[in-house]
């Protein structure tokens, strides 16, 4: 089965409504340095070809209950590189429009600009992950996803075509992205929905975080004292204020707010699914 229902670890802390979740790739070459996905998908960061995935997923959705969305996706991003080439996701959104298939996607690319055409006749919301404006700090931690400003120029263009659009900041890293928050959010200020996150650490993460960034894990580690669900989160009142911050000045923009595996406030869903026509 290659559609599956979406419950992350049955985590206490997720609010999502019940979705699916569809992975057209294997693995994700974006090499995100924070990505969780390390902790259990070997080779995560190498893309593989799913075996027979157009016509398994046909006859899935021949059966598929058309109330719920799939969201795409949640363990690989459903446009990496070589996307361009082999164009396995845009002949999953053929699917997904020759079944009346709602559907929720979120992607750190720009490459969807190519399926403008295709996602605009689905009931569709489309979402790109910006974690910070700044290209340099991006590159540093997202080294092989295209620069934050060719993905929200993608979104615009995907709102000028009609389809709803919401964006994703996460993680918010403290003394670091947190550091360019409002510029980041004034770059998304044409989104109906923002959903942040703080950083989570796990081993595999916390290594790379420190290979890379050094200097600021010092003032970091120290912070993340508390552990839910195999993750290390931030002590909670620097993330309560966090959180409360970034509610308030994503809606003082008349976006609506989304939290993810926060335990904390989300309206009117925490993943931008009431987007979704
Ligand atoms: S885009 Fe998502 S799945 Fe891909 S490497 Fe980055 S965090 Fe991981």
């Amino acid at each position: 089965m290659y559609i599956r229902p979406f419950d992350p670890w049955k985590s206490k802390l997720c609010t999502c409504p019940f979705k699916y979740t569809l992975n057209p790739y294997t693995g994700c070459d974006h090499a995100c340095v924070y990505c969780y996905i390390t902790s259990y998908i070997p080779k995560a960061f190498r893309v593989r070809v799913k075996d027979n995935l157009l016509p398994s997923l046909e006859r899935e959705l021949r059966e598929f209950d058309k109330r719920f969305i799939i969201a795409m996706s949640y363990s690989s991003d459903p446009y990496p590189t070589i996307e361009k080439e082999l164009g396995i996701t845009r002949r999953v959104l053929e699917l997904f429009k020759r079944y009346d298939i709602r559907c929720l996607l979120l992607t750190k690319s720009d490459i969807f600009e190519r399926d403008i055409d295709l996602l605009s006749e689905l009931r569709c919301a489309v979402g790109i992950t910006v974690t910070t404006i700044d290209e340099r700090k991006a590159k540093l931690l997202e080294p092989n996803a295209p620069p934050p400003k060719g993905r929200i120029r993608a979104l615009k263009r995907a709102k000028k075509a009609g389809i709803p659009v919401y964006a994703r900041i996460d993680p918010i890293i403290p003394f670091y992205t947190w550091e360019d928050f409002e510029e980041t959010l004034d770059a998304l200020d044409f989104v109906s929905h923002i959903t942040v996150s703080t950083l989570k650490l796990r081993p595999d993460i916390r290594a790379r975080m420190r290979a890379k960034f050094p200097e600021l894990m010092k003032i970091l580690e120290p912070l993340y004292t508390e552990k839910y669900e195999g993750y290390y989160y931030l002590r909670r009142d620097i993330r309560l204020q966090i959180l409360e911050k970034a509610r308030r000045l994503i809606e003082d923009r008349g976006i609506t707010f989304g939290s993810c595996r926060e335990g904390y406030y989300s309206h009117p869903t925490c993943d931008g699914s009431h987007l979704v026509p």
